[in-house]
């Protein structure tokens, strides 16, 4: 074999290569950063072939190669800072999520408490606010002895009240609200 078909067979493998590494390249766009450095140094070492290859015979082709191949260092080097940056913003992403979801949970157990809290003071059927709210002792007696006996009574501005846990007037109200709309509302 001459010398010239030699340089061809090696410049022709070249670009096999080349094409078959961008190719590649293009497959594991998303992979890993080990992927990525593997490329760098094929590239790198094509490179090196083709420095050697110009060596030996100056030619246009094996310079449109090198061009290449600098195009794909340059879109390596793109998609690596990329990848960088994705990551980066990927990362203050889920922290602000995990702030966020954390702020969620506390007012909603603020909410909760505060609705907990608020129920005590609402008629349980229109929502209507508490007017009043009384506590009184009662002697009465007992089998011959005197007994203190403790009374709570509570007013709502509908008229609905309570005497010792249990419903003395009715609601007038005609707001139709309930007991679970308070609730859940
Ligand atoms: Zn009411």
């Amino acid at each position: 074999m001459s010398n010239d078909v030699i340089f061809w067979t090696q410049i022709a493998s070249i670009v096999a290569f080349v094409f078959l590494v961008f190719g590649l390249y293009r497959l594991l766009v998303d992979q890993k950063d080990a992927t990525i450095q593997f490329l760098k140094e094929t590239v790198s070492i094509l490179k090196d072939q083709l420095v050697d290859a110009r060596r030996s015979t100056p030619d246009v082709l094996a310079q449109s190669l090198s061009g290449r191949v600098k195009l794909l260092e340059g879109e390596l080097e793109r998609l690596s800072q990329d990848k960088d940056a994705n990551q980066e913003l990927v990362h203050s992403k889920e922290e602000e999520l995990r702030a966020t979801r954390q702020k969620a949970e506390e007012l909603t157990k603020q909410v909760s408490l505060a609705r907990e809290l608020l129920s005590d003071f609402l008629c349980p059927h229109c929502g209507s606010a508490l007017t009043a709210r009384e506590f009184h002792s009662e002697s009465v007696e007992y089998q011959g002895r005197e007994l203190d006996v403790d009374h709570e009574y509570s007013e709502y501005e509908c008229g609905y009240s309570i005497l010792d846990g249990k419903p003395h007037s009715p609601c007038n109200s005609g707001k139709g609200r309930n007991a679970s709309a308070i609730k859940y509302a």
